[in-house]
């Protein structure tokens, strides 16, 4: 049996980026258990149509940003249109457009959620992000002595360009600066929080809370033919098989054994792309799964709405609408839209194609009746388009020629991942992340459930380290 140099498991955007870097350097091959390539970040077909499984927004493709300059090593140029607006944020009345311009931007939030301090407070949030994506030595990983140095030169170096302002919590900061806002501009910060971070302000830190809020101070693009194409693209030169899950990883003094369900594999490395909380139930060494089983499973998910519209009217790329109630079954009053560019051929062939998504828990859905799991479904789903139909008014319920949805268990059944997004960055965790190293030799994670969390400028930054440790570690 051949000796493979490293085993990606999985193609989230994290193994993915990783392969398509490594692949050339190393006897590498990737599997896949999915029919689709890239997890949350794919592209899948169903009655004929194609949708966003996940992800629509891609951010980070600019100088100076680790997407970018991952993308160029691998010499990756992207098919992007940008957004004119990066997000509509709608709460009843009020419309704030996310675009990237500053002044625009702050002249539309002075007027729907007016505060004489809304400038200072917009400035700072711009600032503080500017600052983080110009450090230089970004870096969290454990496990060896090189590790643990690069990762204190990276908290130094946070320490001399934040200096008080690394401890200072997101709500203290709000309210130092804006006074008591009103709950409607809080469900606004909020509600933007939730898509970028995974959580509120009162969980977070000044920094964390402004790399969120900052999301579309960057330029946001969508991507032709879908978030999957990117990942296919990426992955063409890369030595891969996709419907291949992998069951089983026997440890051994030098290398790994692994078994998928269909073949048997030896490497001497393995890039885990599955989520750090369902990485245990592939080992059977007792001290691998010892390692996985103390990060806490996160139970955060997704409840994502999938529609075909033939609608003849133009739509922003993407809309967050705020509503008054929570949704049922969920923990946000908030979901996001995305509608799929007119102009893209193959979304749009048959009308828009529209992803909608709001958070959920991971164990509301869990260990229903076949009939009880439907009924609730149905119960978010109908709650979702009927708070769309209202704000869509040029939308008739007709031009809906398909509507479907997916909850963790759809996630859990395909990627085999019942959460969504990782562990959000708060100010508790934020030295208990976990790193993309692990104690065991040859063995690694990339993905949202490590350093540096979701979205792909997170998971960017994560196989940036891992690249590194995996490299010259
Ligand atoms: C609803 C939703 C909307 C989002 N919107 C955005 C957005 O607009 N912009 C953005 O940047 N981010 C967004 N995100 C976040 C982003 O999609 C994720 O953070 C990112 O895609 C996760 O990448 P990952 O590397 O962790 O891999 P994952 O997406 O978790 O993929 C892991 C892959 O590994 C495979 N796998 C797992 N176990 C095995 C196994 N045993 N054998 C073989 N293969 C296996 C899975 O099938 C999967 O393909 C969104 C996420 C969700 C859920």
């Amino acid at each position: 049996m051949k000796m493979h140099d490293v085993i990606v498991v999985g193609s989230g955007i994290g193994g993915t980026l990783f392969a398509a870097l490594n692949h050339k350097k190393h006897d590498l091959l990737l599997l896949e258990k999915d029919a689709n390539l890239g997890g949350c970040c794919s592209t899948f077909k169903r009655f004929n149509n194609h949708y966003n499984a996940g992800a629509t927004t891609f951010v980070g493709y600019e100088e100076g940003h680790i997407v970018k300059r991952l993308f160029d090593e691998v010499g990756y140029k992207p098919n992007l249109k940008l957004s004119g607006v990066g997000v509509r944020i709608v709460q009843k009345e009020k419309e704030v457009d996310r675009v990237q311009a500053f002044e625009a931007f702050l002249k539309n939030v002075d007027e729907q959620y007016p505060n004489p301090n809304n400038r200072d407070f917009w400035e700072t949030i711009k600032k503080v992000d500017e600052k983080f994506w110009q450090l230089k030595k970004l870096y969290y990983a454990k496990h060896s002595f090189s590790a643990y140095s690069k990762s204190i030169a990276c908290v130094t170096e946070l320490f001399k360009t934040y200096k008080s302002e690394l401890f200072t919590s997101a709500d203290g900061f709000i309210k130092k600066s804006l006074g008591d806002i009103s709950t409607e501009y809080q469900a606004f910060i909020d509600a933007q929080l939730l898509i970028t971070l995974q959580t509120k302000s009162k969980d977070l830190s000044l920094l964390t809370m402004a790399l969120g809020l900052a999301y579309t101070f960057h330029k946001t693009y969508y991507v032709e033919g879908g978030m999957g194409s990117m990942i296919e693209t990426l992955l063409e030169d890369v030595p891969y098989k996709r419907k291949e899950g992998v069951v089983k990883i026997l440890k051994y003094n030098d290398h790994y054994e692994v078994h998928s369900n269909k073949e048997v594999y030896k490497s001497k490395n393995i890039v885990l792309n599955s989520t750090i909380y369902q990485s245990a139930q592939l080992f059977e060494d007792k001290a691998i799964k010892k390692y996985y089983s103390k990060f806490k499973f996160s139970d955060q998910s997704a409840f994502v709405v999938y529609m075909t519209i033939k609608s003849k009217v133009d739509f922003l790329h993407h809309y967050q609408i705020i509503l008054d109630q929570k949704i049922p079954n969920s923990i946000s009053n908030a979901f996001f839209v995305s509608f799929s560019d007119k102009e893209d051929e193959k979304l749009s062939k048959d009308g828009y194609s529209v992803t909608i998504s709001t958070h959920t828990k991971a164990n509301i859905w869990r260990g229903l009746s076949k009939q009880a799991y439907a009924q609730k479904k149905l119960e978010t789903q109908e709650k979702i388009q009927e708070a769309f139909l209202n704000y869509f008014d040029t939308i008739q319920e007709d031009e809906i020629s398909r509507v479907f949805s997916a909850t963790s268990e759809t996630f859990q059944s395909y990627i085999g991942r019942h959460n969504c997004g990782g562990e959000a960055l708060k100010i508790k965790n934020l030295l208990s992340i976990p790193p993309c190293t692990t104690p065991f030799k040859g063995l690694y994670n990339v993905g949202d459930t490590v350093f540096a969390g979701q979205g792909w400028p997170g998971v960017a930054l994560g196989v940036d380290v891992l690249n590194k440790e995996f490299n010259h570690g």
